[in-house]
């Protein structure tokens, strides 16, 4: 990995005058590397890792279309941008560059602005997409849901069925003959043809209950909750008919002249023994391999009687589920050369006016991209950009301008006032279709992003107004026991026998309270979202509840814990008092007490000693060590080692509380001293 903030991109040319060219133009915004030779350019790949790469097609030995080859086999740099920088100019090459999994194609001579603003668009939508596979439980190219929340799913919704008795259903599903659709139309088409199948069979599963999931490769999975076996054999059907009605020709297929989908359904009643989840994937896969084996395109259930069935082979109109393109140009042989560029892929509208351009921006069916011309009579290119960006209805739709100015003020003009690319006419056939598809992707995945936290925020909300409600209504009868039992402790006449369960109940009453407040907050601190209140907190009485509440794991394992002051044994009703907050502080003491009390070997002695002369320090020390394989990560999530030896997620939770506290940790620990944990607010002097 490159070490510094800026993005790392690589240049890969044979000519060194152009690699100062792009280097000098770079430098500012990236860290720049430069390989002159294919051999040389895999090395830094592999050692390097930059997050692009710029491409000259033209080199001696190894050429780009090679080199490219070579970094799609390595399962770590197949997914970085690659940008074709060359002379080349024929369509023919762009078209073999773009389909050899290029993003991009820029020719010599490149405009400054331009290149800047491509690198800046790549790296922005390979981030996007890594945050999203990221987001961990969708699938970073389709949008929809990935293999491992299907998992999830699978094993929550059989566990429901489980309980409710009801049925569950699978669906299976492989895209027929993908393979020669790849090696025919490219990687690039055949990614765009899975998007189509994923959003597809999403909008198929009408029901808000049922589940579909991209399953690897051209393979996607559909989970119907509470569904029979004849109401999942509909929904298969439905689906095998709505992907064949996409009309997305395969001329390479033996099944049919468009994309088909082969669909293998199961169900299980969960209830019964024999069943299992793995059970119910083996056996709709088996119906899916039947549905392969008579002929593709084509639903089969596993039912040793039934077979397969269902075979119709009627196209229907496509519902227009196709990206929408406004063109804005007042010349129509323009408008018509980008309507045949982008014919049959996307749904086009046009305008020769730049009034008419806005009206129809702001009309439903919106445009998801906007084609801009820059001269035209009335209201120019630029005038038409400033009101879509002033508009919040338009301000997100990318626009990309068109024009035969080819200067570079024009491109840099253009970029400033928000347009996303430029591309001069002429228009290339291939470089304007992969430039529309960049920017489309682009924006859909910001859109995805966008509801994806918005709906996290929702469910933050509701987690928190939920636990709102449980703090307030747990919290006042809880603190109501506490302060009765304390009552009780302090009356003369009770009895020695009635103290010590009295003494466990209010135990328990704040540990419950602890639980209380933990739930959400110790979220939040994670989160660094916790708000903060320092107010007046007496840190021994603190310390002096963490041990009492600690009072039966201490008698299991025979324990003597001392709580010190200044280095003398504390007294009873010591206080000191220190700026925090109550129960962050007990929190945190607690977990170490607790991990402290696990790890002191049987009869021996913890002591917990508080200091004020260089600020607050608060040491709790035990005879047992922190084993060898945990110290380098002590206070990490999860690092618990074995039980009992007290590093699991309370030297985690006490960490986090002490950086909101404003506190240092520290862990010492030797064979021969024992463990000591320390909280300090100033390094000692
Ligand atoms: P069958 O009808 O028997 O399923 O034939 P097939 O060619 O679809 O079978 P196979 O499973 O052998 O081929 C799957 C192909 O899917 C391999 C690969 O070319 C393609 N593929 C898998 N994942 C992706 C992807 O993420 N993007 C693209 N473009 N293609 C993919
Ligand atoms: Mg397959
Ligand atoms: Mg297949």
């Amino acid at each position: 990995m490159n070490g510094g903030d800026k993005p790392c991109v690589l240049i890969v040319d044979d000519d060194k005058l152009n690699i100062r060219l792009l280097g000098n133009l770079l430098k500012e915004e990236f860290d720049v590397l430069v390989a002159l030779n294919g051999p040389e350019a895999l090395e830094r790949v592999i050692s390097n890792r930059p997050q692009i790469i710029l491409l000259d097609i033209q080199m001696p030995d190894m050429d780009g279309f090679q080199l490219i080859d070579k970094i799609r086999q390595d399962p770590e740099a197949k997914d970085t941008p690659v940008i074709f920088v060359s002379g080349m100019v024929s369509e023919q090459d762009e078209k073999r560059g773009l389909e050899m999994g290029a993003v991009d194609y820029i020719t010599k001579p490149f405009s400054p602005a331009v290149v800047l603003a491509r690198l800046r668009n790549h790296l922005e939508l390979k981030r996007q997409r890594d945050l999203l596979s990221r987001l961990s439980s969708l699938d970073g190219l389709t949008g929809i849901h990935n293999r491992r929340r299907f998992d999830e799913f699978l094993s929550h919704e059989w566990r429901r069925a489980e309980r409710t008795g009801e049925p569950l259903s699978l669906i299976m599903i492989d895209i027929d003959h993908f393979k020669p659709y790849n090696d025919n139309y490219g990687h690039i088409a055949g990614d765009e043809t899975l998007k189509e199948v994923a959003s597809s069979v999403s909008r198929t599963m009408e029901r808000g209950v049922d589940f579909s999931a991209r399953y690897g490769g051209e393979e996607f999975v559909c989970v119907l909750p509470d569904t029979d076996a004849e109401g999942a054999w509909q929904v298969a059907r439905k689906l095998r008919e709505n992907i064949a009605a996409l009309a997305i020709p395969h001329a390479f297929s033996d099944a049919a002249n468009v994309v088909t989908i082969s669909a293998g359904v199961a169900t299980c009643h969960p209830v019964e023994a024999e069943s299992s989840p793995k059970k119910l994937m083996e056996m709709a896969d088996a119906a899916l391999y039947l549905a392969k084996k008579k002929g593709r395109n084509q639903v089969a259930r596993h039912e040793p009687v039934s077979g397969v069935a269902e075979n119709s082979q009627t196209v229907e109109a496509k519902p227009s589920g196709k990206p929408r393109v406004l063109i804005i140009d007042d010349e129509p042989a323009n408008i018509k050369a980008l309507e045949m560029i982008m014919a049959g892929q996307y749904d086009v509208c046009s305008a020769m006016r730049g009034k008419e351009g806005i009206e129809l921006a702001t009309k439903e069916p919106k445009p998801d991209l906007i084609m801009l011309d820059i001269q035209m009579p009335g209201m120019d290119g630029y005038d038409v950009i400033k009101r879509l960006k002033q508009n919040p209805e338009t301000r997100d739709i990318p626009v990309i301008f068109n024009s035969i100015l080819s200067d570079e003020g024009t491109e840099q003009n253009v970029l400033d006032l928000g347009a996303v690319d430029y591309i001069r006419k002429p228009f290339h056939h291939v470089v304007t279709l992969a430039r529309i598809r960049t920017h489309l992707r682009l924006k859909q995945a910001l859109t995805t992003l966008t509801d994806h936290n918005a709906k996290l925020e929702r469910l933050l909300n509701l987690r928190e107004g939920v636990d709102r409600l449980a703090k307030h209504d747990l919290k006042l009868p809880i603190g109501a026991i506490i302060s009765s039992t304390e009552e009780l402790l302090e009356r003369q006449d009770l009895g020695q026998a009635a103290r010590l369960p009295i003494k466990t109940i209010m135990s328990q009453s704040y540990h419950a309270l602890d639980m209380v407040n933990r739930s959400m907050d110790l979220w939040k601190i994670e989160q660094g979202a916790y708000k903060y209140i320092p107010a007046k907190v007496d840190i021994m009485k603190v310390l002096r509840r963490a041990v009492m509440e600690m009072e039966s794991l201490r008698k299991e394992n025979e324990i003597k814990i001392q709580i010190l002051y200044s280095g003398a044994v504390a007294m009873p009703k010591q206080e000191l008092m220190v700026m925090g907050e109550e129960w962050l502080f007990h929190s945190m003491v607690a977990n170490l007490v607790k991990n402290s009390l696990e790890a002191a070997p049987r009869g021996s002695r913890v002591s917990i000693s508080v200091q004020e002369t260089n600020g607050l320090r608060i040491e709790i020390h035990n005879l047992g060590a922190v084993p060898v394989e945990v110290r380098g990560n002590f206070f990490e999530k999860h690092s618990s080692f074995g039980k009992g030896h007290g590093a699991g997620l309370g030297a985690y939770i006490a960490m986090k509380i002490a950086q909101t506290l404003g506190l240092m940790i520290r862990m010492d620990t030797s064979g021969e001293s024992g463990t000591t944990l320390a909280l300090y607010e100033n390094e000692p002097s």
